[in-house]
């Protein structure tokens, strides 16, 4: 076993089981992993099937985005994902999908509140809508990096998708679940032009601190990039 196959079957994986479940659709969107111990972090290839993919397809890059291993081209927003893990040292797990309800709110320009107690408690206290910035540009990657400082682990992408991070990629994964389920449950609330009621400020705001309790021990665990 090499030094990153773990990780490169973990975002396999995880990649078929979200393109099975239809948050991942054709070779929209992309997944990273950061390897613990290592300066270095795991990507999906460029414009490639997830269900025919390989671990061995799998990218690894330094945080320079030079290639480690892999011989595939990777990710057109490789510099993106490595742009997050720089700003969040919390973060160890990316997943950007172009998920439908949440790339609908991205259409309406729509953040979505705090709605639900899992949503604040796992999202952060909002999920914000980044400005548009287009695929695979500089540009892109440094609005991303400007605004998931916050500490949320789910943002919408405007006129794009969605951003879901974790501490690893099973809670990464669990993430974009629970955005779907609140983009679809807030779409659905919105159509009726009735007040959309959310949870107590006291709540959010407990849900958040516990968060942040979490993210602050993985925090200590890696290395600052520079
Ligand atoms: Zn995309």
């Amino acid at each position: 076993m090499g030094t990153y196959d773990a990780a490169k079957s973990q975002i396999v994986e995880t990649a078929q089981r979200l393109t099975k479940k239809g948050y991942l659709m054709a070779t929209g969107g992309n997944l990273s992993m950061r390897i613990q111990g290592s300066s270095a972090f795991a990507v999906t290839p460029s414009n490639y099937d997830y269900m025919k993919m390989v671990p061995e397809d799998i990218c690894v890059l330094d945080f320079g985005l030079n290639i480690l291993e892999g011989s595939r081209k990777p990710s057109v927003e490789t510099s993106m994902h490595a742009a997050i893990y720089q700003v969040r040292p919390d973060v160890n797990a990316v997943v950007h999908t172009h998920q439908v309800y949440a790339s609908t709110l991205a259409l309406l320009n729509a953040p979505i509140p705090a709605l639900f107690d899992e949503q604040s408690l796992f999202l952060g206290r909002s999920v914000q809508i980044i400005p548009y910035a287009p695929s695979g540009t500089g540009m892109l990657k440094n609005t991303i990096a400007r605004h998931v400082r916050d500490h949320n682990n789910a943002y919408i992408m405007k006129n794009h998708g969605a951003l879901c991070f974790g501490h690893d990629l099973e809670r990464a994964e669990h993430n974009v679940e629970i955005l779907e389920k609140c983009s679809c449950a807030y779409l659905l609330a919105l159509c009726t032009n009735r007040k959309v009621t959310r949870i107590p400020l006291p709540v959010r705001e407990i849900a958040f601190s516990k968060l942040r309790k979490d993210q602050r021990k993985f925090e200590e665990a890696n290395p600052k990039i520079k």
